[in-house]
Formats: C-alpha cells, sequence, structure tokens
C-alpha cells in the first residue's frame, strides 16, 4: 500500500536553499547575490513599465477572455516570438519551417523539447557545457536521455576553453545533441567569439550534431536584442536544423508569469508540420495547454512599436546597472589590494560574474559576512547595490 511515511527527504534545490537561509539572516549587512534575478538601485524586484502597460490595455480590451488557449498557446505570441528570436528576414520563418510552441518559460520549453527528443530519438546522447546551468542535467536526464558534458570554461583564466571545447565536440557521435547557450552563459559570463561561434557552427554541421540554443537572455546581455540573438541567427542562416529554447524571465522581468516558447527550424515546411503535431502530443498530456496572462503581455510588447520601443530603453536601463555595478564591484576589490587580475569581472557578459571563489571560501562569506551565493562561486550582480560593494568587497579580500 501507499504509505507517504516511507518518502524520503530530498536535498534543497541548489540555489533556492540559498535564499532560504538569506531570508533568515536579519543582519543589516546581509546580501543576496545567488538568485538570478534582476533588482534595482534599491535591491527590489522590478515591474517594467512598459509591462505594467501592456497589462493595463490587457485588462481593459473587453474583447479578451478567459477561454483555454490552444495546446501549442498564442498564435500572435507564437509568430512575435520566432520573429524576435530569428529576425524578420530568416529564411526558415518565411517558408514556415520553424514549429514553434508556447511554453513554460524557458524551464518548460528544454523539458518539451527534452521529450520530444526522447520519444523520436531515443538513444540521443545530449552534450553539456561544464559547467552549466545547473537545471540542464536534471531536465534532460529526467526526459531519459543520456547526458554528457563538454569543455567550457578555462578555470585558469575563468575565460572560454575553446580548444577543449572543439576537441570535446569532435569526439561526440553523430546525432548527438549540443546544448549551447546563445548569450550570457550561465553562470560564467563567457560567450564564444563571433569568429569562434562560426567555427563552432562548421564542426556541428560536419559532425551532423544538432544544437538545441538556450536563449535566456536576449537582449540582456549587451542591451541590444538583435546583438544577443547572433549564434542563433548565424546558424539559422547556414540552414542548421536546430531547436531553441526561449525565456522572457529575465528581458521583460516576467519570471513567474512562466513565459517562454520552444521553436524547432525544421528542414521542410512538411516536416514542421509534423514535428507541430507531435509537440503538441508532448504538451496535452504533461499540462494540456499554456497560461494566457504573461503570454499576452509579452504578445503585445513585441507587437506593437510604441511598447517595443519603450521596452527597449529600460532594457538599456537595466543592461547600464548591471555594467556599472561590475565597474564597482571590479573597483571595490581593486581597492583592497587584493592580489590577482580581476579585469574578469568587467570582461565576462551578462548577469552573472563567476568568481572562481572556492566552496569553502563562498561558506565563510555566508557565515562571517553574511553574503549569500551560490556554492560555485558565482555572483548575481545583478543583485548589487552600490551601498553593498564595499562590504562584498572585503569580504572576498578577506577569504582569499
Ligand atoms: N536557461 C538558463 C541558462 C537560465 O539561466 C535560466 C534561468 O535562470 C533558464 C534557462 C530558465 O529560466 P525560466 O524557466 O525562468 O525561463
Amino acid at each position: 500500500p501507499i504509505s507517504f511515511e516511507k518518502v524520503e527527504q530530498g536535498p534543497p534545490d541548489a540555489i533556492l536553499g540559498v535564499k532560504t537561509r538569506f531570508l533568515a539572516d536579519d543582519s543589516p549587512e546581509s546580501v543576496n547575490v545567488s538568485v538570478g534575478a534582476y533588482r534595482d538601485a534599491q535591491g527590489k524586484p522590478l515591474v517594467l513599465e512598459v509591462v505594467r502597460k501592456a497589462e493595463k490595455a490587457i485588462l481593459e480590451d473587453a474583447s479578451r477572455n478567459k477561454e483555454y488557449l490552444g495546446i501549442a498557446g498564442d498564435v500572435k505570441f507564437r509568430q512575435a516570438t520566432q520573429e524576435f528570436c530569428f529576425g524578420a528576414d530568416a529564411k526558415s520563418v518565411k517558408e514556415g519551417r520553424v514549429a514553434t510552441v508556447q511554453a513554460l518559460s524557458g524551464t518548460g520549453a528544454l523539458r518539451v523539447g527534452a521529450e520530444f527528443l526522447a520519444t523520436h530519438f531515443a538513444g540521443t546522447k545530449v552534450y553539456i557545457p561544464n559547467p552549466t546551468w545547473g537545471n540542464h542535467f536534471k531536465i534532460f536526464g529526467n526526459a531519459g536521455l543520456e547526458t554528457a558534458k563538454y569543455t567550457y570554461l578555462n578555470p585558469a583564466t575563468r575565460g572560454l576553453d575553446f580548444e577543449g571545447m572543439m576537441k570535446d565536440l569532435e569526439q561526440a557521435p553523430a546525432g548527438s545533441v549540443v546544448v549551447l547557450h546563445v548569450c550570457a552563459h550561465n553562470p560564467t559570463g563567457v560567450d564564444p567569439t563571433a569568429e569562434q561561434w562560426q567555427k563552432i557552427v562548421d564542426l556541428l554541421t560536419e559532425r551532423q550534431l544538432l544544437p538545441f540554443f538556450d536563449s535566456a537572455y536576449q537582449g540582456f546581455a549587451s542591451g541590444d536584442v538583435d546583438k544577443d540573438a547572433y549564434a542563433v541567427r548565424l546558424f539559422e542562416s547556414k540552414g542548421q536544423q536546430m531547436m531553441v529554447a526561449q525565456s522572457y524571465s529575465k528581458n521583460m522581468g516576467l519570471y513567474g508569469e512562466r513565459v517562454g516558447a520552444l521553436n524547432v527550424v525544421c528542414p521542410s515546411a512538411g516536416a514542421c508540420a509534423r514535428v507541430m503535431s507531435q509537440l503538441e502530443l508532448v504538451i496535452r498530456p504533461m499540462y494540456s495547454n499554456p497560461p494566457r496572462h504573461g503570454a499576452a503581455i509579452a504578445a503585445l510588447i513585441l507587437t506593437d512599436p510604441k511598447l517595443r520601443e519603450e521596452w527597449k530603453v529600460e532594457l538599456k536601463g537595466i543592461v547600464d546597472r548591471i555594467l556599472a555595478m561590475r565597474k564597482g564591484l571590479r573597483e571595490a576589490i581593486e581597492a583592497t589590494g587584493a592580489p590577482g587580475d580581476w579585469s574578469f569581472i568587467t570582461d565576462q557578459i551578462g548577469m552573472f560574474t563567476f568568481t572562481g571563489l572556492s566552496a569553502d571560501q563562498v561558506a565563510s562569506m555566508e557565515k562571517n559576512y553574511h553574503i549569500y551565493m551560490p556554492s560555485n562561486g558565482r555572483i548575481s550582480v545583478a543583485g548589487l547595490t552600490s551601498d553593498k560593494l564595499e562590504h562584498v568587497a572585503k569580504a572576498i579580500r578577506s577569504v582569499l
């Protein structure tokens, strides 16, 4: 018989567990730089002004209702998100070769993609960068796919180990899937250069490896949504088949609304229709159909020229604050006389800086200085505020 007494305690989530400890710490010095969510200059969560405006317009639009969406989600959102990802001139979009389904943000898109691969391409091996966002291994593994790591970071330089990466991917069996972060790699903040992306696309084509892009930070890295889509658009322009999971958690600050999409770029419109039917078969027994509200917000912002322009300005403000915090943190650490080269803080891209601090050093930061970050030493720069920079810098200096 079923007795829930038999259920064992599971381990806390590596990052959400840190947040719980932070909330229990009432020291005025406490700083939470663990969670991958943007905070404003006062350290508070931010709802974009453009999101408020879109929500208001949605509420006032009497023609909208709360009926179920189709299995694949909001049609207007799906069209807009394709264009946002691949660009208005993308051949695959124009030729109707991209199967797009709305998803429960980036995580849900990855999971639906993983289920689809496991169903139709059983035995596929999925190569994931080392290190990566912690959820990748579980998402693909839980879908029943075999996962393997490929070299990504060179710990000594805190930069990309491009040779190591290429060497590992050269050895991947044909037909494997390669997970690639489109930009602002999490947790390292290290991205390939344009030239390196060219070499990656050539290698994947030659070795018959399928790219599965994770696009969680489009616009959030440089502030320019087109520039940040470079890698996906390069692959698309080469006629590559691929999968892309998109998230609007960070770039629209829609975290809890769970807005995202899965795109599968197919070789023909016929294949696209068949893939679409199969994606719906994955979704229907999982959660039936996605929620309306967040997708309606994103669709409106993406398609209304005025809102889109306002979003651009707000996004730029967010990116500028993150860049200012990077500069501030680097200068504050250098001012302590800490040994070593701290230029990586301003070189790395996106909301995180990968400090290279050990798990022991991280534990000491938490115990002695009330500074909370995951044990891999990743600092969410977007969680920093000017008044905390000196405290964080001094703590880092003291644990070195
Ligand atoms: N992929 C990467 C690399 C991320 O960093 C995140 C969030 O931190 C996600 C995907 C998924 O986030 P969400 O499910 O909120 O879209």
